[in-house]
């Protein structure tokens, strides 16, 4: 078999062999195939699609590039959240405290940036010393000693999307609902879970800027998890605008550390709650979900969930202090605010431009090899509807180099439409896909 022949092949919309798919992940994960050669499956995947066998040969091959965790001998039922990614979407770091201090274990793999939207692992690192490459044995142990363990892809666990997951990041492959499943599956179904709770982004934000587009990468997710046993549900949740008030790595663990001690972007609070109710639902934990939102706003009224967040971070070897004190959090050296050109109403957001001006400041990547600065970022003082005033800031850059600052005060003002009119507003959660079945 060549590599070569299985690319031409996609490229001319043909279907793939399992055997064909396993040898193209086991080779590329394995260095025998070049980052060339998969880049060119991958946008050839991209545009043509993958039929449903291709997809669960996909997902399954990548789930089997690395070990399947088995953690039945830890007591308690096992749930994550997994979400497909947007601008200063940071709930991650609010759920995993509450649901682990509400009585279930949450083994979270997550990833780094992608795109034009931030990643779990980024945000994480941020704070000085927290090491997501945990081995298999000491995922293991924090998981027993706190009931939540946050680690990424390992050469170990799922390291097929590790390295997939980084080429597509720069090679304009990542919106494709087929990639997007098997990433965020074959590592999911690695972690050991019993339930998943998934979050489905949809605007201008998000990768599925249609909502029929995210129904049907919910769709796909929820199919393939059932398949595998797992119990399953996944919301379709508005990605039109930033989630909370600011997107940069640092600056969102600030906005997280402010959620669980009871503060924070209503926004950011409703929906961390609602996830972490259906967690509570699909664990078992609680009957229904407000009865897991009650149980969410006890954990983090109580100071359970900030109690649990220090834990965390103190196990993954990371600078607990920065939860009482987030000012030990890396911050940047200056700031410039966007004002609005004239007076109106916030009528539109391109969210998507919002998070790319966040990569041009060098709080993501543009290429594999970069380096992200954790202290940069931009902090966002208007939502839709607002009434705006002409001269009113509309965000604030955080900088540490004016390299391409212009550049990203462009992106940032062009990011903003303002009308005579308040747009209709939006929903939070658009819709539950796979609630009750
Ligand atoms: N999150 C993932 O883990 N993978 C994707 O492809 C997109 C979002």
């Amino acid at each position: 078999m060549r590599a070569v022949d299985l690319i031409r092949r996609k490229r001319d919309s043909e279907a793939l062999s399992p055997d064909e798919i396993r040898f193209l992940i086991d080779g590329y994960t394995r260095g025998n195939i070049p980052d060339y050669q998969m880049a060119a499956w991958l946008m050839a995947a991209w545009i043509r699609g993958l039929n449903p066998g291709e997809l669960a040969a996909l997902t399954e091959a990548m789930l089997h590039s690395g070990e399947v965790l088995d953690l039945s001998d830890l007591p308690g039922r096992k749930v994550d959240k997994h979400s497909t990614g947007g601008v200063g979407d940071k709930t991650s770091l609010i759920l995993a405290p509450i649901v682990a201090a509400g009585g279930l274990l949450v083994p979270m793999i997550s990833g780094r940036g992608l795109g034009h939207t931030g990643g779990t692992l980024d945000k994480l690192e941020s704070i000085a010393g927290f090491n997501v490459n945990l081995s298999t044995a000491q995922f293991r142990n924090a998981l027993h000693a706190c009931g939540c363990a946050l680690i990424g892809q390992t050469a170990e666990i799922a390291p097929a999307d590790k390295k997939i997951y980084a080429l597509r990041d720069v090679t304009g492959t990542v919106d494709s609902p087929f990639l997007i499943c098997a990433s965020i599956m074959s590592k999911k179904l690695a972690e050991g879970i019993d339930a998943l709770v998934l979050d489905v982004k949809t605007g201008s934000g998000a990768f599925m800027k249609k909502i029929e587009d995210a129904e049907y990468l919910a769709g796909l997710m929820v199919e393939t998890g059932r398949r595998m046993g797992k119990k399953m549900v996944a919301l379709i949740t508005d990605m039109e605008q930033p989630l909370g008030r600011t997107a940069g790595n640092s600056m969102e663990v600030a906005e997280c550390i402010e959620v669980l001690g009871g503060g924070g972007p209503a926004d950011l609070r409703e929906l961390s709650l609602e996830l972490a109710a259906w967690m509570f639902v699909l664990g078992g934990k609680t009957a229904d979900l407000s009865a897991g939102k009650r149980l969410a706003e006890e954990m983090i009224v109580s100071g359970r969930a900030r109690d649990r967040f220090r834990e965390i971070i103190r196990q993954q070897g990371g600078d607990a202090r920065v939860v009482d004190e987030p000012a030990r959090l890396p911050r940047a050296k200056a700031k410039r605010d966007v004002t609005a050109a004239n007076g109106g109403y916030l009528a539109t957001v391109d969210c998507e431009r919002l998070g790319i001006a966040c990569v041009v400041l060098g709080g993501g990547r543009e290429k594999k090899e970069d380096s992200i600065d954790p202290a940069v970022g931009i902090e966002f003082h208007r939502r839709l509807g607002d009434p705006i005033e002409r001269g009113a800031p509309l965000a604030t850059l955080h900088y540490n180099s004016d390299a391409r600052l212009e550049e990203a005060c462009a992106l940032v003002a062009a990011s903003y439409g303002i009308g005579d009119k308040a747009p209709a507003s939006r929903p939070l959660v658009h819709k539950v896909i796979g609630a009750g079945e």
